[in-house]
């Protein structure tokens, strides 16, 4: 028995809600009018909540990329004109530890849920848009800087492997069976949201805990590599973007601007008025990567002529904003022996710092 639908109003389903990026985009699509639904997994998701904060009319659906029978049941039930397939192993590190369990959902779990779309729709996958989220991390060991869409792939990572294996797919359904799929290739993306297993994360919060005397020290692996980093609120804007389009086409998105490690550094240290952050930082061959990655920037020239995406906030104004936010957030907690998580932070919405609010706020989407 199917849900009487509403064919006025678009429908939406998210995998990989939880994460940063499924929150902008749920309070994206929110505010465009869409029915959003998000599919969670785990019998009780600790970051249900914080989903359901922040996107209050969010339709929560039970479902796991390792588990086909689940994706076709949330398709049933959400019967979604666009889907976007952000759930993932997302984290790089984590990908050489576990990367059996990488290959199975960030690579496996992308077929599965086109095969899920292709059962549902009965063979006519046209009607349904689907977004794979690909990545820059596909590119790995680069023949050209910038990376484009044209660009060879060459994965070092267990992670990346698994994105390639997902972009690949995406590609056949819709050679294979019309399907109506694309995939963005994302360069890093940040924001106060972001998982503190993440480098950028990592820094700022480190930076705020130096900065109020709760750390000593902060220890990162190799600080040569170079990444376009970007805003996470500017990139769900250019997903949305791409299944607006008359054609489904993969589309690079980046900010086509790359920043070591150091210079990361610089800036999240200058903001809390140390200039120099030597004493501050040990660099730690634990988090060095079996294969590492030197320098990744993305030339997003096709998603601005064709999609007219520009991204709107700067890598300055992005690390200020995380250190800012991450300030506020262990005054907050100062004395309460409480140790943040992405899902339960207040101040994970981008608010933007206090010091100069017409200059630094970042736009809500
Ligand atoms: P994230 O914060 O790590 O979120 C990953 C999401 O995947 C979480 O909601 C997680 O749910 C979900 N997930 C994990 N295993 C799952 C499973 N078996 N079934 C269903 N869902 C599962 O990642 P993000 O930064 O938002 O990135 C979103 C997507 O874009 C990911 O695919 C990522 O690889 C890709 N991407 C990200 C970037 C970036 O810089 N952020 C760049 C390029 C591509 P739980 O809460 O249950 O763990």
């Amino acid at each position: 028995m199917t849900e009487e639908v509403d064919q006025q109003v678009p429908r939406a389903l998210i995998t990989g809600i939880t994460g940063q990026d499924g929150l902008y985009l749920g309070e994206f699509l929110a505010a465009k009018g869409y029915e959003v639904f998000g599919m969670v997994r785990g019998q009780s998701n600790p970051k249900i909540p914080t989903v359901e904060e922040y996107i209050p009319s969010i339709q929560l659906l039970e479902g796991d990329l390792r588990d086909l029978s689940s994706l076709i049941g949330v398709l049933e039930t959400a019967q979604p004109d666009e889907i976007y397939n952000l759930g993932a192993i997302s984290f790089v590190g984590l990908s050489f530890k576990q990367p059996e369990l990488t290959g199975d959902i960030t690579g496996m779990g992308v077929l599965r849920m086109l095969e899920a779309v292709r059962i549902h729709t009965q063979g006519s996958m046209n009607g349904v848009r689907f977004y794979q989220a690909s990545s820059s991390e596909m590119f790995g060991q680069t023949t050209e800087t910038p990376q484009r869409e044209t660009t060879q792939f060459h994965p070092r990572s267990p992670y990346g492997v698994g994105k390639v294996f997902g972009h690949y797919v995406t590609q056949n359904y819709r050679e294979s069976y019309d399907a109506w799929a694309c995939s963005g290739i994302l360069f890093n993306h940040e924001s106060p949201r972001r998982g503190f297993e993440f480098l950028t994360r990592k820094v700022t919060r480190a930076v705020a805990r130096i900065a109020l005397g709760r750390q000593k020290v902060l220890a990162v692996g190799n600080m040569e590599v170079s990444r376009d980093w970007g805003f996470a609120g500017d990139y769900v804007r250019a997903m949305w973007l791409m299944l607006q389009q008359d054609e489904p086409e993969d589309y690079v998105i980046a900010t086509g601007t790359g920043h070591s490690v150091r210079n990361l550094l610089q800036i999240a240290f200058k903001h809390v008025g140390i200039d120099d952050w030597r004493p501050y930082v040990v660099q730690d061959e634990r988090f060095f990567r079996p294969a590492d990655v030197a320098i990744l920037v993305g030339d997003a020239t096709k998603a601005r002529d064709k999609l007219g995406w520009r991204p709107t906030v700067g890598f300055r104004q992005l690390i200020e904003m995380m250190v800012e936010a991450d300030l506020e957030n262990e005054k907050r907690n100062a004395g309460t022996g409480r140790e943040l998580t992405t899902a339960s932070s207040r101040a994970c919405r981008p608010t933007g710092p206090g010091k100069d609010v017409n200059r630094d706020v970042p736009p809500r989407y």
